[in-house]
């Protein structure tokens, strides 16, 4: 029997650390914590992986500081448009959905997908089809909408750039001061990370494995623009040796093919599942881009690397049954 092991995370590139109050930190903590339990319940009672990682997505998404789902950053229109994908190393199957509008949990939708279609990533009008097809719950626009994320749009737009939901050096104004802190950022109810992709891995009882992102991509992207998050092997990835889910800014995630690098470096080189992750970031960085992921193999190992200031995150596994939930490095 193999250790049951979940890794989730809510986004590399955290609230800079000058910026996080205490209780911003408490209700991160909160919403990651939760997650953990969702996941692990399934685990626990002897679950497949792939049921885990759901529900742990799940979780994530309905908790407003994260980017997907409810709390989802806004497009340069104004509009919630959220990527998914699900995978299951097991089977070698996946599914995935982008550029969706209006649907509560973008990763059940994704399943969906895995499930009951023959392709693996359906994107806009179609995808919004087929949630209403497979009866997927919906919600209006006002779900969506947070403050924060709003303000988030407005500074944004206000500097002509698209930004990742993960911003360690905020962009300065004329006056050497950043446009947020003017602002007040974060707002102290709404929280207001610049970013907050989630994703979960975990290892089941059958050492069987499977890996789950959900996303609204980056604030003031264009009309149209995915991410990494549901391209299988960018952002996504598991097969019979590792479970990935990354996060970051997701162009760099797509030209590093960076969720398969790791399962690759695992079987052409022969090296632990630490060594691998390592040496995607280590590359991650030599191309330029930024960000983190989280992965398990098959022995229940995990490992959370990230080159950025910080990266929502936490871990339970079987070896101590510890909760495990940091921001920082
Ligand atoms: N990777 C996501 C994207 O580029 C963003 C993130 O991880 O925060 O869409």
């Amino acid at each position: 029997m193999a250790k049951i092991a979940l890794a989730i995370h809510g986004g590399a590139g955290t609230i800079l650390r000058s910026q996080m109050t205490e209780e911003l930190e408490l209700e991160y903590r909160r919403g990651l914590e939760a997650a953990l339990k969702a996941g692990w319940a399934v685990l626990e009672k002897g679950g497949p992986s792939l049921d885990a990682v759901e529900a742990a997505v799940v979780s994530l998404e309905d908790f407003p500081l994260f980017n997907s789902g409810r709390g989802a950053v806004f497009t340069s229109e104004g509009k919630n448009e959220m990527d998914a994908a699900i995978m299951d190393g097991k089977s070698l199957s996946a599914g995935a959905v982008a550029f969706v509008r209006n649907v509560r949990n973008p990763i059940r939708l994704a399943r969906k997908v895995m499930e009951k279609t023959e392709h693996i990533l359906l994107a806009g009008e179609g995808a919004n089809q087929f949630a209403a097809e497979m009866g997927i719950e919906t919600a209006p626009d006002e779900y969506f909408f947070t403050e924060h994320r709003w303000l988030q749009l407005q500074d944004a737009i206000a500097d002509g750039r698209v930004q990742l939901d993960h911003v360690s050096e905020p962009a300065a104004s004329a006056a050497g001061q950043s446009v947020r802190t003017k602002r007040n950022w974060p707002p102290a109810n709404a929280g207001g990370s610049d970013l907050g992709t989630v994703g979960a891995v975990a290892c089941d009882k059958n050492g069987s494995l499977a890996a789950a992102t959900s996303t609204g991509g980056m604030t003031n992207k264009k009309f149209g623009r995915i991410g990494d998050t549901p391209l299988i092997g960018a952002g996504t990835y598991a097969d019979d040796l590792c479970a990935v889910s990354c996060t970051g800014h997701g162009e760099y995630f797509m030209l590093g093919v960076s969720a398969y690098d790791v399962s690759a470096r695992m079987r052409y080189k022969e090296i632990s599942l630490e060594d691998a992750a390592r040496e995607t970031i280590a590359r991650l960085t030599e191309i330029s881009g930024e960000g983190g992921l989280i992965a398990v193999d098959t022995h229940g190992n995990v490992t959370l690397p990230f080159n950025s200031e910080g990266m929502y995150r936490g871990h339970i596994t079987g070896n101590d049954n510890l909760m495990v939930v940091d921001i920082y490095s």
